[in-house]
């Protein structure tokens, strides 16, 4: 098998690049080593930035996001018992998000692909690469019982944070840059009407609360826990008593209850491998780094990058220009550490940390009066929030 583009991953980065590329005529085939349900079931994201919004409208994705996703003009912080908005447009001249779930973005992708002939593999891992310094590089993969080789021109690994294309790059040619985070987030889907028209963001004596949404009767609530906490120690009766306990303010909002369908808990770290680039390969999305959710950045990054990415392929594809191509993990790195800066910096604002420091308590609640009125730090929040400009494919 041979193709122009080999991306390892439908995720959002994969997907995504196979569409910018077919819409510029270069050739690509997409291996996912799972199911098509089970990609288009998977629920983790939500926020989309104004720029991820209007690419997928441009490049012909976004009709049913457009109908079916919430436009969110503001969020608030909430400490100190009070609730604080920050209004995006009005600080970003007039920004804004759309909440709109990852697995819907993927099952308009994939409809999307299929519709135009695209060549989507399921089913089917990548289990090594070979050859990524020489011209003709390959990805072995496995597919209906069988051992198989895709023979491309480049190689996109795309294939998030467990995948097998980082590890491709021998270690000496690539640094690791790594932060855990000493606490987990405990996420939470239950059956219920909003208790808020926009995403709340709490900080609380007893931690982190959000409060965030996926339609009139779906919300998503996390709560900052253990790193190492388990769903067995949470009952639905112990997570409403604890939001509650975080979320309560002296004004007497409520929070709507009702049944918890889902639980889980997401580990809070930061990577970055640097360069995102080894001869023939290109990372993209997840495979390359990894943000604490808090900023909402992660699905948005993976949009960034491979906007870059199709762009230097495309490029390389008419004219046989290579610049834009070798100076992808520079262009993409620069986007990636004002998200990580942003992440940690909003992780660090919103949590309890262990110890329990006063002196560190009283620094985050002044931090959070100032962003709360002070105009100036209010539009840094919102312009990273809703997003910085994409570059254009
Ligand atoms: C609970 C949760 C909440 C989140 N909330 C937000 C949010 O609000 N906003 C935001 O922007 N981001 C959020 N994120 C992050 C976001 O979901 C990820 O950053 C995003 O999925 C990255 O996309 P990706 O395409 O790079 O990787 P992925 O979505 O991980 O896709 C990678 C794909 O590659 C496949 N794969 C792996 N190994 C192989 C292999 N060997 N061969 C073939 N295929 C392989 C996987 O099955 C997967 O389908 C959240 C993440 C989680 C877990």
């Amino acid at each position: 098998m041979r193709t122009q583009v080999g991306i390892v991953g439908a995720g959002p980065a994969g997907l995504l690049l196979s569409h910018l590329l077919h819409l510029e005529g270069v050739e690509s085939v997409v291996l996912e080593s799972r199911s098509r349900e089970a990609v288009e079931q998977t629920i983790r994201a939500g926020v989309l930035e104004q720029g991820t919004v209007d690419l997928l409208t441009s490049v012909g994705v976004g009709d049913r996001m457009q109908r079916e996703g919430a436009v969110h003009h503001g969020i608030e912080l909430r400490f100190d018992g009070r609730g604080h908005r920050i209004d995006f447009p009005s600080l970003t001249g007039g920004r804004a998000i759309m909440l709109y779930a990852q697995h819907e973005v993927l099952k308009d992708l994939i409809k999307a692909r299929l519709e135009a002939g695209g060549d989507i593999r399921f089913e089917a891992p990548a289990v090594g690469l070979d050859d990524l310094d020489s011209d003709r590089p390959r990805v072995r993969f496995q597919q209906d019982g069988r051992d198989q080789e895709l023979e491309c021109d480049v190689v996109a690994g795309c294939d998030g944070s467990w995948g097998v294309c980082l590890p491709a790059i021998p270690a000496d040619r690539r640094t690791e840059y790594h932060r855990e985070y000493p606490f987990g987030w405990f996420g939470i889907l239950a059956e219920a009407p909003q208790s808020s028209k926009e995403i709340v963001y709490t900080y609380h004596e007893r931690g982190f609360a959000l409060v965030s949404t996926r339609s009139p009767t779906v919300q998503r609530l996390y709560f900052q826990c253990e790193p190492d906490d388990e769903v067995g120690n949470w009952p639905d009766e112990r997570i409403w008593a604890e939001l509650r306990a975080r979320l309560e303010t002296r004004d007497g909002w409520t929070l709507a209850e009702g049944p918890i369908f889902q639980k889980g808990v997401i580990t809070m770290r930061s990577v970055v491998c640097q360069p995102m680039q080894y001869g023939r390969l290109f990372l993209a999305g997840d495979a390359a780094h990894i943000v604490p959710a808090t900023g909402a950045k992660g699905l948005n990054l993976a949009v960034a990058d491979v906007v870059v990415l199709a762009r230097a392929l495309v490029e390389r594809d008419r004219s046989g220009r290579t610049d834009l191509l070798d100076a992808y993990s520079d262009t993409c790195l620069r986007r990636v550490w004002r998200a990580q800066h942003f992440s940690w910096w909003m992780t660090s604002m919103l949590h309890r940390f262990p110890g329990d420091d006063p002196f560190q308590h009283q620094l985050q609640l002044s931090q959070l009066r100032y962003v709360a009125s002070s105009p100036a730090a209010a539009a840094s929040l919102a312009e990273n929030y809703v997003g910085l400009p994409l570059e254009r494919p």
